[in-house]
Order: C-alpha cells, then sequence, then structure tokens
C-alpha cells in the first residue's frame, strides 16, 4: 500500500494544472484497469479528467450501484515535493496530497483486491469515480457526481477521516460564498463631499448588519473575510465589495440565509447593491448518513477496533450526494491530520485497517 502511495504521491496533482492531473489520472487508470476493472477515463478540455472504474457484481446478485467517491487533485502547487518529500517517519508517512486524499484510493484500490482475492463478490456494482477538481469546487465534476450519485444505493466518500482517531464524518456543514457588491457615486471629499455616496460606507453598515445573522449554537456563520474599495482618500468611494463566506448544518438554514441576503436593502441614499453567489455545497445532514455509520460501526467492532463519528464544519463532494437524498457515508479514507498544511501525515498502520473496514461495507452494506 505505501509503495503505491508513493507512486502516487509523486505524482503531483495540483487542481489548476492539467498536464499534471491527466498524467495522475491515467496511473490511476493503470491501477484499476490492473484489477480487471472497466475503466473509463473522462475527458476535460480545461480540468484535469476524472476518471470512473467499474466493478460489476456478479450476476446472480441484486442489482445496484454503490459510488465509492474521490479527488486526486491536492492543493499543493507543482514543486511542493521538493521542500514537502514523501517520507515515513515511524508511524506515519508524510507528503502533499497524501492525507487528503491519495491515502484513501490506496485504500479504496486494496478493498477491491481485497475482496477479489478473497473471492467475495461485490453485493452491487462498484463504481469508482475519482475527480480532479474537488479542492477548487468542483465546478468541472458536480453534474458527473450527481448524476452517478442518482443511480447510486449509497455513496462513500474517501476524504479523510476526522483527527488521530479515524473519525468518520456523518455530517457537514453547507458552504457558501457570495460577493456583496455596493455602487455609491464619487465626489470631491472636501469640495462637496455630500454629493458623493460613500460605497465602503455602506459596505461597512451592510456588515455590521450580517455580522447580526451569526448563530454559532446552531452553527449559522457568516463571515465578510475579504474587502476592497475605494481609490483615493480625497475621493469619497464609488465602489465597495465583500466576499462573505456561509456555512449552515442544514438546508432550512441555508435557505433562509440565502433568502435574508437577497433580501438586503441599501441604507444610504443612492447607494445600490448587488449579490452574486451563494451556496456551493448545501449541507451533508446526519439523517443521511445515520443508516451506514450504524453498519460501518458493526464491522469495525467486528474487526476489532472502535468507530466514532464527527461533523465537520468543511464541506466535500459527499454534501452534493447527500442532498439528494442518497445515504452518504464520508471520512472512511486516511487516518491522521494535518490536511493542507506542510505537516499532512497518515498514520500508516490505520490504512490496512481502514481498507479492511470498506471491503466489508463494500460486501455487505
Ligand atoms: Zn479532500
Amino acid at each position: 500500500m505505501l509503495d503505491t502511495l508513493r507512486k502516487l504521491t509523486l505524482l503531483e496533482s495540483p487542481s489548476l494544472e492539467k498536464p499534471l492531473l491527466d498524467r495522475c489520472c491515467d496511473f490511476l487508470a493503470d491501477l484499476w484497469l490492473g484489477r480487471g476493472s472497466l475503466v473509463h477515463v473522462l475527458k476535460q478540455s480545461v480540468r484535469g479528467n476524472h476518471l470512473r472504474a467499474v466493478w460489476p457484481s456478479s450476476p446472480s446478485r441484486r442489482r445496484g450501484q454503490l459510488l465509492i467517491l474521490g479527488h486526486y487533485d491536492t492543493v499543493y502547487p507543482a514543486g511542493t515535493l521538493q521542500h514537502m518529500p514523501f517520507r515515513r517517519a515511524g508511524p506515519k508517512v508524510f507528503g502533499p496530497g497524501t492525507f487528503d486524499m491519495k491515502a484513501g484510493i490506496v485504500q479504496a484500490l486494496f478493498a477491491l483486491e481485497a475482496l477479489q482475492q478473497l473471492r467475495i463478490p461485490a453485493r452491487k456494482n462498484l463504481v469508482f469515480l475519482w475527480t480532479s477538481d474537488e479542492e477548487t469546487g468542483s465546478a468541472a465534476s458536480r453534474r458527473l457526481i450527481e448524476t452517478e450519485a442518482r443511480q447510486s444505493d449509497a455513496v462513500l466518500v474517501l476524504e479523510p477521516a476526522l483527527g488521530p482517531q479515524g473519525l468518520l464524518k456523518t455530517s457537514r456543514k453547507g458552504v457558501g460564498e457570495v460577493h456583496l457588491i455596493v455602487r455609491g457615486h464619487a465626489s470631491h471629499a472636501g469640495l462637496a463631499p455630500e454629493r458623493g455616496v460613500n460605497a465602503i460606507h455602506e459596505l461597512a453598515r451592510q456588515i455590521a448588519r450580517i455580522e447580526g445573522w451569526n448563530d454559532h449554537r446552531r452553527g449559522v456563520s457568516v463571515h465578510a473575510n475579504l474587502i476592497q474599495g475605494g481609490t483615493r482618500t480625497n475621493v469619497t468611494a464609488d465602489y465597495a465589495e465583500a466576499r462573505v463566506d456561509l456555512r449552515a448544518w442544514k438546508q432550512a438554514d441555508m435557505r433562509s440565509l440565502e433568502r435574508r441576503m437577497h433580501a438586503l436593502k441599501p441604507i444610504h441614499k443612492g447607494a445600490r447593491l448587488e449579490l452574486r453567489g451563494g451556496f456551493n455545497r448545501p449541507p451533508l445532514e446526519r439523517r443521511h448518513s445515520s443508516a451506514l455509520f450504524a453498519c460501518a460501526q458493526r464491522i469495525a467492532k467486528q474487526l476489532g477496533f472502535r468507530l466514532g463519528e464527527a461533523a465537520a464544519g468543511g464541506g466535500s463532494d459527499g454534501n452534493f450526494t447527500a442532498a439528494l437524498g442518497i445515504p452518504t457515508l464520508d471520512g472512511l479514507g486516511a487516518v491522521g491530520d494535518g490536511a493542507h498544511s506542510p505537516d499532512e501525515y497518515v498514520l500508516v498502520q490505520a490504512m490496512p485497517q481502514r481498507a479492511a473496514l470498506l471491503a466489508a461495507l463494500l460486501a455487505t452494506c
């Protein structure tokens, strides 16, 4: 498993570098071809290609499909390996994208291999989908993921588990981003300030208003994390813009936040507001993961370990599939920590354990 993970990590795959992504995708295609799967490289014109690989269930089995979902792109630019090499130190392996989420892909490969070697037929068709743009919001894979999910009875997401205890992610916040744009009117700050409409003052009032919508107990967060505007200190600002991060645990809260955002009205006379964007990923609510999690916990007990669960404030492609009402269990990938950081690592001894957990889920759920 480590040898495969090393090869996969050495094929750097930053989300925006198509030639590198395609090379990594071809490597994955070869791995699944080598395990006798039907492999389709789904060509993309701008983003990296996606990989769809199918291991069919035996004809006597019940029909249906399980989707095993993940991404092979990483947040690290090309050349990161030079100062962040793939290396093992005691119980951990380090390297860009190992934890998020190349080790998860390797575990899925070995779960499939385990079923094949033990001659355990899959209960349903197994569709593995490895996409190239999750770290940038999945614009080029979302429709594909949703189409595949609609044909599936369940979705198992190989994103990393939470923390070194390896908690599965049974709920995730919905995540959105809106651009709040204010247009005012420029005027000489000394000669005719009364003729100006200050877009920055208007934006400041709007930000104070939306700040009041934060509700930490409900997990609703609204944060203006980026602002810009104005031209010079002696000119009334005619333009200002904020980029606002929105998060919520519940679909109902997500919808109400969006409604309130769109209902914002200008406070200063003459100011105009414009709103772009909204929620990109709807929440993954626990009701869509609870049955699968109970199944995974039973299997873990048989395998001799305790499996816990956690709620994650960040989104993944599992948010899309759960929002369609398809049972979705996330965090089935690597155990480790430090995603998107120079200290990203995977706990080596958990790799076969989690591969076994996945194999058993594929054979029984
Ligand atoms: Zn990820």
